[in-house]
């Protein structure tokens, strides 16, 4: 099966079609998307327009009407669904926790099933515990309902990744926490996608999450139609259309610079000693960069690596022309 890379593997949708019996339309209309190995692709839409079935395809929950899946170059039509399941992480906003199993049980699951030895389960558990910050030696031996929202969240990702599959399903995976917890489990989440860089399609409606999170988005509109499909970066500057546009809201600048960090951007020159700039720490967004700079109404600010000034900030979010003008160059031109 194509789980023998468990860094990830291509999975191609062609032209795939879910007519639920007795519906006036499809769910899912014709849908063609290609999402490169080790990637993380986030498929973004309002309530209704087809992401749930179209997830399901992928792990055969439902059925497709017409068209392929291939994953890892194989047809998953062709094999069993039970057995693709125990190859395919997949966790579920509902998150679908066993309240009778503990959540080293829940856990364990699928492992055991692939027939594991108990001492590689038990590692195995520890170690994924771990991973998503739920001590072991204190919540292994609980019951879901002894756990907040949050929590079974995160043993239902663990739950996902037991058996290191190449694939991850995610449907709205945090979608039950609150803001803070949420912006946590993304954080933590994001982190650990840059060691594992599993194949993961992702399902939200939240686009600030789809950005935060994704290597790709897919933007759904209704019947899974995808209305740009592209790097969040890309989208962002430039939007295919008023559609897409809506999604982004006012302040497309502002998302970009939260995608850039002070790392990237060369610093215009060292910091002056005794100075009083502003500092930011490493791996700080420019837009936290930028929220520093006003703060104390200064037009810089002290990284690790130098300085970073307003001017350089602006250039790196306006590579592509449309960079807007810098004080000085207005006055210039009205001179
Ligand atoms: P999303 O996850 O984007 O909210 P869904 O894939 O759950 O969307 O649903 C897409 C459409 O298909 C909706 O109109 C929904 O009502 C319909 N639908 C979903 N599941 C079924 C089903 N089992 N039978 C009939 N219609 C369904
Ligand atoms: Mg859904």
């Amino acid at each position: 099966m194509f789980d023998r890379d468990p860094a990830g593997v291509r999975i191609e949708l062609r032209g795939l079609t879910k007519h639920y019996p007795g519906q006036p339309a499809p769910a899912v209309d014709d849908v063609s998307l290609d999402i490169p190995a080790g990637e993380l692709v986030v498929l973004v839409g309002p309530s209704g327009c087809g992401k749930t079935t179209t997830m399901k395809m992928i792990n055969r929950l439902v059925e497709p009407t017409s068209g392929e899946i291939r994953i890892g170059g194989e047809n998953v039509l062709d094999l069993h669904p039970d057995e693709l399941r125990r190859h395919i992480g997949y966790a579920i906003q509902q998150v679908g926790l066993f309240p009778h199993l503990t959540v080293g049980e829940n856990v364990a699951l699928v492992p055991k099933l692939l027939g594991w030895p108990a001492a590689r389960v038990a590692a195995r558990v520890e170690e994924l515990l771990s991973l998503v910050n739920l001590e072991p030696g204190v919540f292994r031996d609980r019951y879901p309902r002894q756990l907040s929202g949050g929590q079974q969240q995160r043993v239902g990702v663990a739950r996902a990744l037991a058996a290191d599959p190449p694939v991850m399903l995610m449907d709205e995976p945090f979608g039950a926490t609150d803001p803070i917890t949420r912006e946590h489990l993304q954080n933590e989440f994001a982190k650990l996608q840059k060691t594992l860089r599993k194949t993961i399609i992702f399902v939200t409606h939240d686009f600030e999450e789809a950005i935060r999170l994704g290597d790709r988005i897919a933007v759904l509109r209704e019947r899974s139609h995808i209305a740009q499909y592209d790097t969040p970066a890309n989208i962002l500057a430039a939007p295919a259309d008023d559609y897409v546009a809506g999604f982004i809201g006012q302040d497309a600048t502002l998302k970009r610079l939260a995608l850039v960090t002070v790392d990237e951007v060369e610093p215009s020159g060292p910091v002056p000693a005794g100075n009083g700039l502003p500092r930011v720490a490493a791996g700080a967004t420019l837009r936290e960069a930028l929220d520093v700079m006003v703060a104390h109404g200064s037009d810089r600010c002290a990284t690790p690596s130098g300085v970073l000034t307003y001017a350089a900030l602006c250039e790196a979010v306006g590579s592509d022309g449309a960079r807007p003008a810098r004080p000085e160059e207005v006055t210039a031109g009205d001179r």
